[in-house]
């Protein structure tokens, strides 16, 4: 697996401006350009990526998704004075050219196709390219709002043909609808395109009919079209994370792309005139960190819209750190998604039923009693307290949103700690890892004993349990004193070595610790303090109780349909419940396979600014290796070809998720509570 973040930036992309008076144009202005690469160098980050090159894209490539007549107009304005540029500028929607137009959209559209070959070749593992103009509103034969040549299109068809790709997902979290691309790709199978959007009922431009969730994609192509429309301004990191729990992840994980690439749009971000929306800047880096675990890591970034210019340069700088492999920082915010976009949620699941393995036994029953109709949310909204309030823009807003955002990218900046990845040597374990891990010292046994009998002898009655705790207990020290990001221990007895170290993340401060316990238990950790929340993934009968604070989830080892298990139940209550630190224990009898606990780790270092400790089976030697490799980031897990959730899990989860939804409400994803 390749490694290495690519940046593509080239200055001349700041020269196409706007030269007369329009209202609607003069935001895009250079400086969204020029100031966002000023802070990524502020944040040294410019300095950590392989820079590559722009190039101009060569008429023939435009062509791939264009006219020959847009490309002629286009390069038409060349020569042009500025009352003929502005003449021709009118025959579109929200479109200005300047002389330097068409050289800098051929770099725009240049500048993403070196991305794609530094992907694709193995130069690096992912990265991004901040161009000038946008893409995604362009059409095959239009400039349209701000964009003139579809720079994302014309990539993903570059891909297709030059890499012979057969499935390229694009991601467009970008506020407005990319309707170029959804037009341009929406017979097509190959290319999965989805889309979240301010739409308001279809009062928000482009306001057209086919950027609701019922656009499903035509002929072939149904399907492979995912609208999921905002109907109501002010929302927020928890709504954007419920698509992605809930729409987008197992799409995508069913759709198994070669490659991702992003329509980076930020004015979906805080204190954006155009979104109004409250997402902050860290929800980016928690998007990037899921869309990073598909297609073996090959991820492009190409930046889109964004028209704050602090709330775009700090949500580009969240992305690049995340793409570098730098810690995630916790999200803030409450987590529970408002009444809307829980609506949206659900009206996309159930338009695409149709079309996707993992739905199909979506229960739409309850579909025809709701509807989206504004007055009746209106009304909804009223008696809903989570609902989020709707903020207009003005300027006593916009000074407040300057402010937060520079608090808050103080407080999001996380130090990175020196270390990644630690173990002991103790019992030979590291001699059989895939990667070199730091090795920690064991504690001497005066120490443990010490230890044991002042804090945790009720739980260690065997010897083999005491001396692997003086190989755990330092590593874990480690990460609850931010010295290493995460760590893995071998164990003879998991389920008490957990327990353990549960313990001893309460005696050290922490308030909220998440234990996945994969396997049989031996002993069930007391989490009467209320500080540690157990999720135990297991299958046998007589595991079926709980206590307070545990879930049990029966589950089979059965082909890789655990996604549903990871993406649609443990990450929204993991995510609900924002733990300190992460615990992932294995032991006897595991029911989920080594892709799958793969995965979770892979997911769940998106929580707890990315500090994970791994509890393992000493015996299960291969489970060892693959999550050695998850946690230090080298490569990612196989899956193998998608096997649906059978009707008995579907239901099984569905009954979880209405026990528990009301509890940890990233759970919700139907109207009906
Ligand atoms: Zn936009």
């Amino acid at each position: 697996m390749a490694s290495g973040t690519a940046l593509i930036y080239d200055e001349e992309m700041t020269t196409h401006k706007l030269l007369w008076n329009d209202p609607i144009c003069d935001i895009e202005v250079p400086e969204r350009l020029s100031s966002s690469y000023e802070q990524l160098k502020r944040y040294h980050l410019v300095e950590r990526c392989v820079l590559v090159p722009a190039r101009e894209g060569s008429e023939e490539e435009i062509l791939f998704v264009h006219s020959s007549e847009h490309l002629e107009v286009a390069k038409s304005t060349q020569t042009m004075n500025e009352e003929e540029l502005k003449r021709v500028s009118e025959n579109y929607d929200a479109f200005f050219f300047h002389p330097n137009t068409y050289r800098c959209a051929r770099l725009a559209v240049g500048a993403t196709l070196q991305l794609v070959d530094a992907v694709m070749s193995g130069k690096v593992r992912n990265g991004m390219a901040l161009v000038r103009p946008p893409g995604h509103h362009s059409q095959r034969n239009a400039a349209n709002g701000f964009c003139l040549f579809n720079n994302v299109a014309i990539a993903a068809e570059y891909a297709k043909r030059k890499y012979g790709l057969q499935r390229i997902l694009i991601v467009d979290w970008d506020v407005h609808h990319g309707q170029g691309t959804q037009y341009i790709f929406e017979e097509d199978p190959s290319v999965l395109y989805f889309s979240w959007h301010r739409y308001e009922h279809r009062e928000f431009w482009p306001s057209l009919k086919e950027s609701d969730y019922d656009a499903v994609g035509l002929g072939k192509g149904k399907g492979f079209n995912i609208n999921l429309p905002w109907n109501k301004v002010g929302m927020e990191n928890s709504d954007y994370l419920a698509v992605f729990f809930h729409v987008l992840l197992p799409m995508a994980f069913e759709f198994d792309p070669e490659l991702v690439i992003v329509s980076s749009g930020y004015d979906s971000g805080i204190g954006d005139p155009e979104g109004q929306m409250n997402a902050t800047p860290e929800v980016f880096a928690h998007l990037t960190h899921f869309l990073m675990q598909l297609a073996n890591g090959k991820l492009c970034v190409i930046l889109e819209g964004g028209y704050h210019l602090k709330s775009l340069a700090e949500s580009i700088c969240m992305t690049v750190k995340t793409l570098l492999g730098d810690p995630i920082p916790q999200v803030s915010g409450e987590m529970a998604p408002c009444l809307s976009a829980v609506e949206s949620i659900q009206n996309v699941r159930a338009a695409h039923k149709p079309y996707w393995k993992w739905l199909t036994y979506e229960d739409t029953s309850f579909l025809e009693n709701l509807s989206t109709k504004s007055h009746l949310l209106k009304k909804a909204s009223s008696n809903a307290s989570m609902e989020h309030e709707s903020k207009k823009t003005n300027s006593n807003e916009t000074v407040k949103v300057e402010k937060f955002l520079e608090l808050h990218m103080k407080n999001t900046l996380l130090p990175v700690p020196p270390i990644k990845t630690a173990t002991t040597d103790s019992t030979g374990l590291a001699h059989f890892l895939p990667v070199p891990l730091h090795l920690v010292k064991d504690m001497d046994k005066t120490e443990i004993q010490a230890l044991v009998s002042g804090f945790y002898a009720d739980l260690v009655k065997e010897d083999e349990t005491f001396l692997s705790l003086g190989s755990m207990l330092p590593i874990l020290d480690k990460i609850l004193k931010k010295e290493v990001r995460n760590g893995i221990a071998a164990s003879p007895t998991s389920a008490v070595s957990a327990a353990v170290a549960l313990r001893h993340c309460v005696r050290f401060g922490l308030q909220r610790v998440l234990c996945v316990f994969v396997g049989d238990m031996q002993i069930i950790p007391n989490t009467e303090d209320g500080k540690t929340l157990i999720i135990h993934i297991c299958e046998k009968e007589h595991f079926t109780f709980l206590l307070k604070n545990v879930l049990l989830l029966l589950k089979d080892a059965e082909g890789n349909d655990f996604f549903s298990a990871v993406l649609g139940f443990i990450l929204p209550v993991a995510y609900s419940y924002q733990p300190n630190l992460t615990v992932i224990a294995v032991g006897p009898n595991r029911n989920l396979e080594i892709s799958g606990i793969s995965l979770l780790f892979a997911l769940l270092q998106g929580l707890a600014e990315s500090r994970i400790f791994a509890v393992i089976k000493d015996t299960e030697i291969n489970l060892m290796q693959s999550v050695a490799k998850a946690l230090v980031g080298a490569s990612l897990p196989h899956f193998g070809a998608y096997v649906p959730p059978t009707r008995e899990k579907v239901n099984e989860m569905k009954r979880l998720r209405d026990q528990f939804q009301q509890e940890w409400k990233m759970l919700q994803c139907s109207g009906k509570l």
